[in-house]
């Protein structure tokens, strides 16, 4: 064995800790459901186990319409999603906050639907009264679904979706609510029945606690009658054999994914032992935890800060910030070697060939994340400033314990 040069502890020895916004922390339990052979696909406990578990599916996104599963990330679902609504030449209207809004577009306007872009930024939230007057100008009903994200995990902007139904209510269009929840399921508040929602798009692989590779539509009879006649829908995306299967194979238009059913069975469980209303006040505490941090470090240091201004408009999945160029990504690599905490890079902020896109980082509390595991990415974080003489403002950590203390 080679002995290393160093006396030099490594400090990152122990359990890592992936603090990305997604693929997130695999619970043990995901993870031990999944250790086991190859199960029988045509009959027997998986079979069994599937048929259980959609309703649990169901209720995490508080619906209890219609589900298809796909064997994809969340940019397959994206596709799912515009195969079985559109035909070519149809209009979406796309409010986008960040990277992953602009990704959904871009996905629909490749596959030959007409997208028209209403970009708010990096930093702002959706704006409702400017939503509403474009849909007043449609007369004529062109838009056929509004289409924006819950969460854009780049920018950690949160959409007010209750507001945005009440805006298009206000303007009395038809329109269908369509939401990406691929970052905030399981994380943020999130009602799709209540709330008036057409189409909710997740994926398996962060507040699901489920490795990547499963990706999921919820959608609602009204959106399932819009999309009888789409002209994009294709066999293998198509979501009708998926949600209403004669045969097993069908949830999958082939073989299932297995392995992963294990896990999500488990996460599922998980999640409703909790009881959701406890699984987004859990979120709710840690993504506060982290902004009274940041809230100190900046304090005196106007370079530090949260990316949202207001907290109505935060995520509680996941929290971008920036630290100014090039010490974003300083501290990234700091805390990673010498802590065994992996943070978020910065983006959609700036392009990765501008120095300024050093400057931004993202800490991820979603899924299977714990007081402990936040208030220790913080006070690694910390350390790291010490360490790499980044000048920051004192008291991150006291104002972090005292929002764990209070609950
Ligand atoms: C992660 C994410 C995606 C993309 O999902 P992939 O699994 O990486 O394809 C899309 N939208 C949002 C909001 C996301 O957080």
């Amino acid at each position: 064995m080679t002995q290393p040069n160093s006396t030099r502890p490594d400090l990152s020895r122990g359990r890592s800790y992936l603090a990305i916004p997604g693929p997130s922390v695999m619970p043990d339990r995901v993870l031990n459901a999944m250790h086991r052979a190859a199960p029988n696909i045509y009959a027997g406990d998986l079979t069994e186990m599937v048929a259980a578990m959609w309703p649990d599916l169901r209720a995490v996104a508080g619906t209890t319409q219609h589900v298809a599963a796909y064997i994809g990330n969340g940019h397959a679902a994206w596709e799912a999603a515009n195969a079985n609504l559109f035909s070519r030449g149809d209009l979406a209207l796309v409010l986008a906050t960040g990277r992953f809004g602009i990704g959904w577009a871009e996905s629909a306007r490749a596959m030959g639907v007409e997208v028209e872009v209403m970009d708010f930024g990096t930093r702002d939230p959706v704006d409702m009264a400017r939503v509403e007057a474009r849909l007043r100008e449609d007369r004529a009903g062109r838009i056929k679904a509004v289409m924006t994200t819950h969460v854009d995990t780049s920018s950690s902007i949160l959409t007010d979706i209750p507001a945005l139904r009440a805006a298009m209510d206000a303007a009395g269009h038809p329109a269908l609510l369509c939401v990406d929840c691929i970052a905030s399921l399981g994380c943020d508040e999130y009602h799709m029945d209540a709330w008036g929602i057409d189409l909710t798009v997740a994926a398996s692989q962060k507040g699901l606690m489920t490795p990547p590779g499963m990706s999921f539509l919820w959608f609602s009879e009204k959106a399932r009658a819009a999309g009888v006649d789409a002209d994009l829908r294709t066999p293998y995306w198509d979501w009708r054999k998926r949600s209403e299967p004669e045969e097993f194979w069908q949830y999958w238009a082939g073989t299932a994914p297995t392995h992963h059913l294990f896990g999500l069975r488990e996460a599922l469980a998980m999640l409703h032992e909790e009881g959701m209303a406890r699984v987004w006040a859990r979120h709710e505490v840690l993504a506060r935890t982290v902004w009274a941090a940041f809230d100190a470090w900046g304090m005196g240091h106007p370079r530090i800060g949260l990316n949202v201004a207001e907290p109505k408009y935060r995520s509680r999945a996941v929290t971008a910030a920036r630290l100014g160029a090039p010490d974003a990504t300083r501290l990234r690599d700091w805390t990673e070697a010498q802590g065994g905490v992996t943070l978020g890079i910065g983006l959609g902020m700036a392009l990765p060939s501008d120095p300024a896109w050093h400057g931004f980082l993202r800490v991820a509390h979603m899924g299977h994340v714990n007081a402990h595991m936040t208030l220790g990415a913080l006070a690694v974080m910390e350390a790291g400033m010490c360490a790499l003489d980044i000048p920051h403002g004192p008291g991150a950590l006291d104002a972090a314990a005292k929002v764990i203390a209070a609950g």
